[in-house]
């Protein structure tokens, strides 16, 4: 009992002690939170280009806003993600989402935090989960990067700012109007003054169909946010809207 004792304690401290490792395949690595050569092959970063707006790539029209966002402006005047999702960005979100991992959250913060727009007045706040998932779960992954994010860049995270006041449906498969209804009016700010003025980050883990990012976006405007920009670890992007 006594060896098994000291076998464990010696295991926690070897934790600690581990030199870093690749986080997408677990290799040693000289660096931390950074991935072996293998693993970034497998990666597709996308980049601050595109669209100045959805951060989605551009047709060649000299515009810096693509054709859809001038028709019709997203209430998320900038939205980035760091990799489009895909096989080993999945891995880590999944990491992330049912094992609290805070190596996994400071990763995802290390390749999100270039893609922060600069500005005043900046505030953090988590795409938030409803309380019966949160309860289940134990953590919001998104608010962990939330709070990477403000460690690395000095930006205030609020955690509070905005909840989910229901449960909203698997918006998978559904059509956009669809998804707009399933999830209209399922958040809440906690009071105008936690973001009035403010230029609101949101915080994503992965980023779909931009729904739900676009109706917290809906509830930040209406309680006085000046501005509401997105920025997430994943994307899903069609192959084609990949620049390799
Ligand atoms: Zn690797
Ligand atoms: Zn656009």
């Amino acid at each position: 009992m006594l060896a098994d004792a000291i076998r464990k304690g010696a295991l926690r401290v070897l934790d600690f002690a581990l030199p870093p490792r690749c986080p997408g395949c677990g290799i040693i690595m000289p660096e931390v939170h950074s991935f072996c050569p293998d693993c970034w092959k497998q990666l597709d970063f996308l980049g601050t280009g595109g669209c100045e707006t959805c951060g989605l790539p551009l047709e060649f029209t000299g515009s810096s806003v693509c054709a859809a966002c001038l028709a019709q402006p997203p209430r998320i005047a900038r939205t980035r993600a760091a990799v489009a999702y895909g096989e080993l960005s999945r891995g880590l979100a999944i990491r992330l989402k049912y094992g609290r991992k805070v190596g996994v959250a400071k990763t995802m913060a290390r390749y999100m935090a270039a893609l922060v727009g600069d500005g005043d007045s900046r505030l953090l706040v988590a795409v938030p989960l409803h309380r019966t998932r949160l309860w289940l779960r134990g953590f919001n992954q998104s608010a962990l990067v939330a709070r990477e994010l403000s460690r690395r860049l000095s930006i205030p995270a609020d955690p509070f700012a905005l909840s989910r006041t229901r449960r909203t449906p698997p918006l998978k498969g559904m059509s956009a109007p669809q998804r707009r209804k399933a999830v209209a009016g399922a958040f809440k700010v906690r009071g105008r003054s936690a973001v009035e003025g403010k230029t609101v980050i949101l915080v994503d883990d992965v980023l779909t169909t931009g729904s739900t990012a676009e109706a917290c976006a809906r509830t930040l405007k209406r309680a006085g946010a000046a501005r509401v920009e997105l920025v997430s670890w994943a994307r899903v992007v069609r192959p084609t809207q990949l620049m390799r």
